[in-house]
């Protein structure tokens, strides 16, 4: 099948050869004769599988061919996302798509000024891509009048309610045209999802690509089980001893991302962070200078696991679970994507054991754990798997305390001296540089626990790290609370 069979003009599918996308995926091969058509369409579509372009290439073409032009502060379709990555990879969508048709385009989000925004909506655009909550300052403010809006794409609403938009979004949904067309794509359809699109949707086109809440197929899933404490260790241990180059790595917190990205860059590896509370320009340029190769390893929070537009992604780190499952398929979308495999690894403590149930519950499969050499939990992780329980073993009966009594009569210790802890027996996988402003981040103490300091210095050097021009190679150990 081509693109020019599913009815797509001239100027669209000269840019899709430039782009060269040669056929269209499932979900574009299902949803752009619907859109074109006018239909409403419900489409449970996953990011990685093409969506975007099914519905912004029917989109463009419905604005060229259908008048009238846009007035000033008004938009002809708008399109309401959850994040403000993701709002900057559909507005790049559009602009890529749209290249050479006399079209305006915006993408407004919240966390930058209002101003620069409303005045680029006083001449009006024909695509307004938005988050929920700035949309509707937008709209109060007047700087964007609905009455014109044709279309209405909803973009990840599942995350948008996991968010807690429903409020914003029934309020854009009570201003907007009751005549429009409305699109829904959605990764998962929950109880919610479903009772939304029955209120907002008329006889949609029902459009399902995938298994519902599966992974990309193509992508490699395992689980490593360590203790708290020792994730960072085994992480950088992973990274050196796979020659890991270019990785996605999520950290549930900005401490943990921030001591994180010190380590490996301590390490030798170029690495940029994204959080919430990272200004939006410098989060984007985190993720360009990702994408160019400049930086090998990006480190984010859950903020990031959405909307990031990475083809070809090999490799995500998951050095904490998401606390939302779903958003464990999510982070993974990122791998695997347009035919390509990937490997997606997560570290897993005890604590995290309820997580990873419900995580091989939604995708319905239980993930083959791994233990690493020297890194094994001593907080055993509960076995689980894909009806989303956690395995407790039935505890042994304590036998009862029974002093013993010594020759003198004094009651001996009741426990063995410890065994020399396997913190102390392990080699670091990773060489470190002493490097007073670098260390100083990491010496503030680990987030993921505290640990005794290490007995002996590195003596192992890195294998997959490259030594930054200009830092000592030395065999100092990095300093430890
Ligand atoms: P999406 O699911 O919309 O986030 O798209 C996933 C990725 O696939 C994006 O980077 C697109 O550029 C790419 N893509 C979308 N459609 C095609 C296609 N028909 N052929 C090749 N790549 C595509």
């Amino acid at each position: 099948m081509s693109f020019a069979s599913l009815g797509l003009i001239d100027p669209l599918l000269r840019n899709l050869q430039e782009l060269n996308y040669q056929t269209p995926t499932p979900v574009q091969a299902k949803a752009i004769p619907a859109v074109l058509s006018g239909k409403d369409v419900m489409a449970e579509a996953q990011t990685g599988t093409g969506k975007t372009a099914g519905f912004a290439l029917p989109l463009l073409q419905r604005l060229v061919q259908h008048g009238p032009a846009v007035s000033s502060n008004r938009a002809r379709v708008l399109v309401v996302v959850p994040t403000r990555e993701l709002a900057e990879q559909v507005l790049q969508s559009f602009v890529a798509y749209g290249k050479g048709l006399d079209l305006r385009f915006l993408a407004a989000y919240g966390g930058v000024s209002l101003n620069p925004q409303m005045m680029k909506l006083r001449k009006g655009v024909d695509v307004l891509v938005a988050t929920p909550g700035r949309l509707l300052d937008l709209n109060r403010q007047n700087a964007v009048q609905f009455d014109q809006v044709q279309t209405l794409v909803l973009d990840e609403a599942d995350r948008m309610l996991d968010l807690g938009f429903s409020r914003e979004l029934n309020a854009v949904f009570a201003a907007l045209p009751a005549q429009r067309q409305t699109l829904l794509f959605s990764a998962t359809f929950t109880d919610d999802i479903r009772a939304m699109a029955s209120s907002i949707l008329r006889g949609p086109v029902n459009i399902s690509v995938s298994p519902p809440n599966t992974t990309a197929s193509k992508v490699k899933q395992w689980v490593v089980t360590v203790d708290k404490k020792n994730k960072p260790d085994l992480f950088m241990h992973l990274v050196a001893e796979n020659h890991w180059q270019h990785a996605l790595v999520f950290v549930k917190t900005r401490n943990g991302v921030d001591y994180l990205a010190a380590i490996l860059d301590e390490a030798g590896y170029a690495v940029d962070t994204i959080h919430g509370d990272k200004p939006q320009p410098a989060r984007l340029r985190a993720l360009n200078r990702f994408k160019t190769g400049e930086v090998q390893m990006l480190v984010a929070t859950d903020v990031a696991a959405r909307g990031l537009d990475i083809d070809d992604l090999p490799l995500v780190i998951n050095v904490d679970l998401p606390i939302v499952a779903q958003d464990y398929v999510h982070r993974i979308g990122r791998t695997g994507r347009a035919g390509a495999s990937g490997v997606a690894v997560s570290l897993v403590c005890a604590d995290e054991a309820p997580q990873l149930a419900a995580i091989e519950a939604l995708i319905r499969q239980t993930l083959p754990r791994e233990e690493v050499s020297g890194f094994e939990a001593e907080h055993r992780v509960p076995q689980t798997n894909a009806t989303g329980q956690v395995i407790k073993k039935p505890k042994k009966p304590k036998k009862p305390k029974v002093p013993q009594a010594t020759p003198g009569g004094v009651p001996a210790p009741s426990k063995q001296p410890r065994r020399q802890s396997r913190e102390s027996k392990r080699k670091p996988a990773v060489q470190r540089t002493a490097n007073a402003s670098q260390t100083a981040s990491v010496s503030n103490g680990n987030p993921f626990g505290a640990k005794k300091p290490r007995s002996q210095p590195s003596s192992k050097p890195a294998t997959g790290s490259r030594k930054p021009a200009g830092k000592p190679a030395g065999g100092h150990s990095r300093r430890r609370p």
